[in-house]
């Protein structure tokens, strides 16, 4: 199935890096204008030219701490500057962030609460309304499988990520008469820039290839999975082809979740 995003304009959060860059290149290349917002300026302008290489329309980055109500509004202006329109919104930006419940204090609560939850909330509820008017709109939350499963240990990601399905069901019942799709994908392990990092930081003289095989171990597929696996799937949700499929929480997890 070729999946066209021709006419449509799309905003990733997180799109420097990892799977928001490979769902950045992914958009592009099939039609969508698209801008990537991240903190680094660095790594926004090492993203540029990979999405651009097959882009088939305009491209931008906007340096943004989606965790901060007043970057994300600065960078909604400036692709509203940038675009002309918002049709896409994916709230991709995050990191892990787990500990045992009592070592979890009020700040890291809400640190992690502002940058996963709160940064779909602002950064959606901008965007919303020219969707509905325009009768045509897509959101994406990437969360984690955690999600549906949470385990011991996994505060306060998990419930951040709970909470962002919760908003998607909302979101998508509110958007359904008017054409805005909202659906969450829900990630098991998948390699990404995130990994890399966790690889750097660790001691010991495993290879990155031999961590990334000890992490699919774990996975009923055998692997973990790839990025251009991610955004296949988010590229489907964000078109035409995709338009009778809203408020659900799909696992792109090798059959990792215990939970459907
Ligand atoms: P990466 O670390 O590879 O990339 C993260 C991206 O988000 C980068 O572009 C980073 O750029 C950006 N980012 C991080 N914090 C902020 C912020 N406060 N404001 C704006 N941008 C930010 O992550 P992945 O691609 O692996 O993860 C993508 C999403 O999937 C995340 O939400 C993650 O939690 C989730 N996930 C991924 C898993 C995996 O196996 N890969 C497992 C479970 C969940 P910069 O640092 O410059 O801001």
């Amino acid at each position: 199935m070729e999946i066209k995003l021709d006419g449509r304009t799309a905003v990733i959060t997180g799109g420097s890096k990892g799977l928001g860059l490979a769902m950045a290149i992914r958009f592009a290349a099939s039609g969508a204008d698209v801008a990537i917002l991240a903190r680094g300026r660095e790594g926004l302008d090492a993203a540029l030219p990979q999405i651009t290489a097959t882009a088939k329309g305009k491209v931008m980055a906007v340096a943004c701490d989606v965790s901060k109500a007043d970057d994300i509004k600065r960078a909604y202006e400036a692709v509203m500057a940038g675009l002309g329109r918002i049709d896409i919104v994916v709230n991709n930006a995050g990191q892990s962030r787990t500990g045992p419940f009592e070592t979890v204090t009020d700040e890291v609560w809400q640190e992690d609460l502002d940058l996963k939850l709160f940064a779909a909330i602002r950064l959606t509820r901008l965007a919303w309304p020219q969707m509905r008017e325009r009768k045509w709109g897509r959101v994406i939350n990437v969360l984690n499988i955690g999600a549906k499963a949470p385990r011991a240990n996994s505060a306060p990601t998990t419930i951040s990520r709970a909470a962002g399905m919760a908003l998607t069901k909302v979101l998508a019942g509110e958007g359904a008469p008017d054409n805005v799709l909202v659906n969450a994908m829900l990630v098991g392990v998948i390699v990404s820039d995130q990994i890399v990092r966790r690889h750097a930081a660790r001691s010991g003289n495993i290879t990155l290839e031999e961590q990334i095989a000890e992490a699919g171990r774990g996975v009923p597929m055998g692997r973990m999975g790839k990025a251009e696996e991610f955004a296949n799937l988010a590229c489907f949700l964000a078109s035409d082809q995709g338009g009778y499929v809203t408020g659900t929480a799909i696992n792109v997890d090798g059959g990792m979740s215990p939970v459907m």
